[in-house]
């Protein structure tokens, strides 16, 4: 369902909204707020009106090279890892998790403006969760520990320790801008490390506005830098730089491909989040009611914009159409609409006009290879038609070997596909380059475990979906990525161990 749109139904801007977006914005680079020195800049569009909201600077090589330098000489003169305690470390990240709920209202509008998703749900999802993450991690700053190991050498005293990298360019997607960037900042800082930000062209400015808050908190010049600009500009040259000793990239495979080819030369640490199609499975002996609903919102929370969208849903053959129905369903009570309507939607606009069109091109594939939906498929016109919306799709009669039930959407389309018994399904499930995520619906304990085991993906989730937590390890199998952010295992990604050796007789 669309909700209808008036002019005066928008939320007003906050003030201190209204006044950044006015502003010359700028990088921040060594604790100083500094234009792209070439000049140049680009603008950031709202994607629920098509409307330019504010020019950013284009960072290029030089400014690239400016924020490593900067970077690399807070790093090594220790003001951040060695000259501060761990527990100073821990109160300062706290503190920047205090200011981001403190100014949660501003940081939710900047990320519903930039990306188009409800200013609700950013207030109430992106901003908390990346708050509760920052905190998680101020706790990590006391606890990052090495071992004494019992080497076989008599008299030879062996133990290691956990040293921050140094220089992290941490490269980040649109579909969460703030949250994607939590998730790799504060195990980055937490561990001691330097860091560039590099968002993404979509959504730069809630990058910005976190740096004020780094500025307000107190963190040390240089600590944390952010370079608003192109991914094959800045994004290429964090990668090649020899001044940056680890890349953390959320995006694509294709991206990521690139980026493991460019720092082949410097041989840097490179740790990749990527994409997904992700198999949900349910079982006629699941409760249907339940799975019916988690089924809708794991293909379309987000826009399944959303790197663990369940997109591929399998279903028990006998329950198909039942299912089928209840998404349905579920899918015609979804109200999209602007991400600043005061009525607020369930889902906003796609990101940009591009995603926009290969969604669409996704869906003609579909109708085209002869699957055909069940509601959805099309571009909403009328009050949206200047923002970039697509109803919520549902495809069925869709083969395995179709485009759109391999490749990765990512926008508000799912495939439908039946089964008949549990090894088939698992096979079928198991059939993809990737291994983001995998879930699956019943009520019978063996049958969970079993998945659970056989299933390969880095994420399980039985009779639920999209749950994730500051401690608990997320990443992908195969093509989906390398490493696991979150947890301690996030702490391990951004931090060197050192064995260190002494002869002790
Ligand atoms: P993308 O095109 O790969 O872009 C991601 C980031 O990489 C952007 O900041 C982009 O800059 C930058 N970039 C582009 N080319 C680059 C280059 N040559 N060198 C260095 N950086 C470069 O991905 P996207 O379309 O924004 O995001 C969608 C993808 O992210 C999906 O595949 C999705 O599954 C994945 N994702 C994964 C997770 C996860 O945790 N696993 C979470 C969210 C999203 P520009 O903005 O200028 O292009
Ligand atoms: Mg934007």
């Amino acid at each position: 369902m669309t909700l209808p749109v008036f002019p005066e139904t928008y939320i007003d801007l906050l003030p201190e909204v209204r006044a950044f977006l006015g502003e010359e914005l700028k990088l921040y680079i060594g604790g100083r707020w500094v234009p792209a020195l070439s000049g140049a800049t680009f603008e950031t569009v709202d994607p629920s009106t098509g409307r330019v909201l504010a020019r950013v600077p284009s960072a290029q090589a030089e400014d690239v090279d400016a924020a490593v330098r900067a970077a690399r000489q807070t790093f090594d003169s220790g003001a951040w890892h060695l000259k501060l305690t761990a527990s100073e470390r821990g109160r300062l990240i706290w503190r920047l998790a205090d200011l981001m709920e403190a100014h949660a209202p501003i940081l939710a509008q900047l990320d519903a403006l930039d990306n188009g998703k409800p200013v609700k749900k950013a207030q109430t999802v992106d901003v908390p969760l990346s708050a509760d993450h920052f905190r998680y991690y101020a706790g990590w700053t006391t606890k990052i520990e090495g071992a004494t190991i019992p080497v076989s050498t008599p008299g030879m005293f062996n133990y290691t320790v956990r040293e921050p990298i140094g220089v992290c360019g941490l490269i980040v997607p649109w579909n969460y801008p703030l949250l994607m960037a939590a998730w790799k900042i504060a195990p980055a800082l937490a561990a001691g490390n330097c860091i560039i930000l590099k968002p993404a062209e979509q959504t730069p400015l809630s990058a910005l506005y976190l740096a004020r808050l780094f500025e307000e908190a107190g963190f040390p010049p240089g600590v944390f830098n952010v370079l608003t600009g192109y991914g094959e500009t800045a994004g290429a040259a964090l990668v090649e730089h020899p001044g940056v000793d680890k890349i953390g990239f959320t995006g694509s495979a294709s991206v990521a491909r690139t980026i493991i080819r460019n720092s082949a030369s410097t041989l840097k640490r490179v740790s990749l989040e990527l994409g997904g199609k992700s198999p949900n499975i349910i079982f006629a002996d699941a409760d249907l009611e339940q799975a019916v609903v988690g089924a809708t919102w794991a293909s379309f929370g987000n826009n399944g914009q959303s790197c663990t969208a369940g997109s591929r849903l399998y279903i028990e053959r006998r329950v198909f159409d039942r299912v089928v129905e209840g998404i349905a369903d579920e899918v015609a009570k979804i109200r999209v609409g602007m991400g600043m309507q005061a009525e607020q939607p369930d889902l906003g606009p796609v990101v940009s006009g591009d995603q926009l069109n290969t969604v669409m091109g996704y869906i003609q594939d579909g109708y085209a290879s002869g699957a055909h939906s069940v509601i959805g498929g099309k571009r909403l016109g009328g009050a949206l038609a200047d923002g970039y919306f697509i109803e919520p799709t549902v495809f069925v009669n869709v083969q395995d070997s179709l485009k759109i039930a391999r490749e990765e959407i990512f926008g508000p389309v799912v495939c439908a596909m039946p089964f008949d018994d549990a090894d088939e399904v698992l096979r079928r499930a198991n059939e993809t380059p990737f291994g983001l995520a995998a879930g699956l619906w019943t009520r019978d304990l063996a049958t969970a475990h079993r998945f659970a085991a056989k299933l390969r993906a880095g994420t399980i989730w039985i009779n639920t979906w999209g749950d994730t937590d500051a401690a608990s390890p997320f990443g992908g199998y195969k093509q989906s990525g390398h490493g696991r952010e979150m947890g301690k295992e996030a702490i391990d990604l951004y931090s060197e161990v050192k064995s260190v050796w002494l002869r002790a007789d």
